[in-house]
């Protein structure tokens, strides 16, 4: 499994669809000091499901909607699709390309798709729960982070390991249903 191609249109920095393709292996982002690299990374976080506007380096989560500069008007939405390539089926879904899609609109409202069909935040988060790229997202190591898993007390550096060996979705599940 390996990340395909990264189209952002709308998200933060990036006003007009811009596409980035990765190759297997290590693929690297480089560009002058405000370009737009960590707006990359966050978009990746965000599409894969993130709920902290915090995490995205934002005050609220309207913050990751193209802003507008002197020359461009701001926009009213910020839309997000990641490819993933899935011809080993180390996704839990029948497709060898699995293309998940997330848009925010400036009136509040949200929309989730997998392969273009409309679904909720949990399908993608159960989608990528054994993956690693799991919704606490310690696949995207950010400044400070290393810190944080350090520094980390028992119960918190559990929560990593049960999250990256795929406990927590089963944890997570049997708590919402403890709860109705
Ligand atoms: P550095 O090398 O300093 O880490 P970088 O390439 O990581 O820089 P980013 O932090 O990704 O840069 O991009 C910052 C730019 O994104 C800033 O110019 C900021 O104004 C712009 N930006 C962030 N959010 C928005 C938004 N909602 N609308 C428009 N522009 C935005
Ligand atoms: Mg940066």
């Amino acid at each position: 499994m390996h990340l395909k191609s990264l189209t952002l249109r709308g998200f933060k920095s990036f006003a007009t669809a811009t596409i980035l393709r990765f190759e297997p292996g290590i693929n690297c982002v480089v560009g002058p000091n405000g370009s737009g690299k960590s707006n990359v990374v966050d978009a990746l976080a965000w599409v894969m499901g993130e709920q902290g506007a915090k995490n995205l380096r934002g005050g609220n989560m309207a913050d990751v909607i193209f802003a507008g500069t002197s020359k461009r008007p701001a926009l009213g939405r910020a839309e997000v699709s990641l490819t993933i390539d899935n011809s080993d089926g180390v996704l839990p879904i029948d497709y060898t390309e699995v293309t998940i899609s997330r848009t925010l609109f400036r009136s509040g409202g949200s929309e989730y798709a997998i392969n273009g069909t409309s679904c909720r935040l949990l399908d993608i988060q159960e989608l990528l729960s054994d993956t690693g790229m799991g919704r606490e997202m310690h696949v995207i190591i950010g400044q400070g982070k290393l810190d944080e898993v350090l520094k980390a007390g028992a119960e918190d550096r559990r929560g990593f390991i049960e999250e990256a060996a795929g406990v927590l979705k089963h944890r997570r599940r049997k708590e919402k249903a403890l709860r109705k």
